[in-house]
């Protein structure tokens, strides 16, 4: 039987309180299957029709007009119509960063740590293949798989580049909106992947907060004055979170703008943990994988 590591355990019963049992719950389900339409290859309407006509049976995600979680005997992305590319899959938590960032057909978007490019592709999507997104991840081996998707999607208005999203500087370039979605413990995917809690520990929590903090100051700098960053994390840990949220504003100088969704069920973030008070948590939107059934996410948004 599976269970949460003894440190995990003591950490988020604390946070959560009487809620730590529908935690504890979620080891045994797993998330909704979720395919997100590539409206760039086929409507929503025509794969409906087309993936209900071999019996899938598909519902509509309430926070996302182009998503649907997915019951089906065959194999996802077996199918013919993922290898097209009409579809993408991924856990719907993922849609949420890309609709809160909300990119625009004539702007220039830096996706700071995008591979495999599951926010990247639906970012195309939302800009319609228009205006420019550089998408960039420090990792040769997840590039692949980035470059891979966007192909495959057929998106033509994005250019890979591969650095160290530290350097980012180095581009000569300033971005409209940036997603920062970051290296974290992913701590709230554990519902999907088990295997995050043989990795998960304070220590590697900690390590990733600091990058995660220099991740945010390099976006700071070059986001123009009024452009906005998206930060995200599927990570469940404050350090990793609200602590990095009250960085960006007390440190960085970033304004904090208070986000909403429809149809997903989220908790603002956490006022305090272990003594230290956040003051911004307010803006945020945090949720657990038994909120919605998918991973476990935190997103904000900080506009310069
Ligand atoms: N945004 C991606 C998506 O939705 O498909 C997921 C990104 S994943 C949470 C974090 C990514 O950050 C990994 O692909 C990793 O290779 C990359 N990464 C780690 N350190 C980095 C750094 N210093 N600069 C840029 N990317 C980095």
């Amino acid at each position: 039987m599976i269970s949460f590591p003894t440190g995990f355990s003591k950490k988020f019963r604390e946070i959560l309180g009487d809620e730590f049992s529908k935690l504890e719950e979620c080891l045994n389900i797993r998330p909704m299957k979720t395919i997100r339409v590539n409206t760039l290859k086929i409507s929503k309407h025509e794969l409906k029709k087309r993936l209900e006509e071999k019996g899938w049976k598909l519902h509509q995600v309430p926070w996302c007009e182009t998503a649907f979680f997915v019951e089906t005997e065959e194999k996802i992305a077996k199918s013919e119509e993922f290898f097209l590319g009409y579809f993408y899959i991924l856990d719907a938590a993922s849609l949420v960063p890309p609709i809160v960032l909300n990119p625009k057909e004539d702007e220039v978007v830096l996706d700071l740590c995008a591979s495999p490019g599951s926010k990247t592709t639906f970012m195309v999507e939302l800009m319609k293949n228009k205006g420019l997104i550089i998408a960039n991840d420090i990792s040769p081996r997840r590039i692949e798989a980035l470059s891979n998707n966007l192909q495959k999607t057929g998106s033509t208005n994005t250019v890979v580049t591969m650095m160290n999203g530290l350097n980012v500087k180095r581009l000569g370039m300033t971005f409209d909106k940036i997603l920062v979605d970051v290296p974290c413990s992913a701590s709230g995917t554990f519902i999907s992947s088990f295997s995050v809690l043989e990795f998960w520990s304070e220590h590697v929590v900690k390590k990733l907060s600091s990058l995660q903090k220099k991740l945010l100051k390099s976006a700071a700098e070059v986001l123009k004055e009024g452009g906005e960053i998206v930060y995200s994390t599927c990570s469940m840990d404050p350090e990793e979170n609200e602590e990095n949220l009250d960085y960006a504003v007390k440190k960085l100088g970033l304004e904090p703008v208070k986000i909403d969704l429809k149809g997903l069920k989220y908790r603002r973030g956490i006022e305090s943990y272990k003594g230290v008070r956040y003051e911004y948590s307010e803006c945020a939107m945090r949720f657990y994988p038994f909120d919605n059934l998918t991973e476990g996410f935190f997103i904000c948004k900080l506009r310069k």
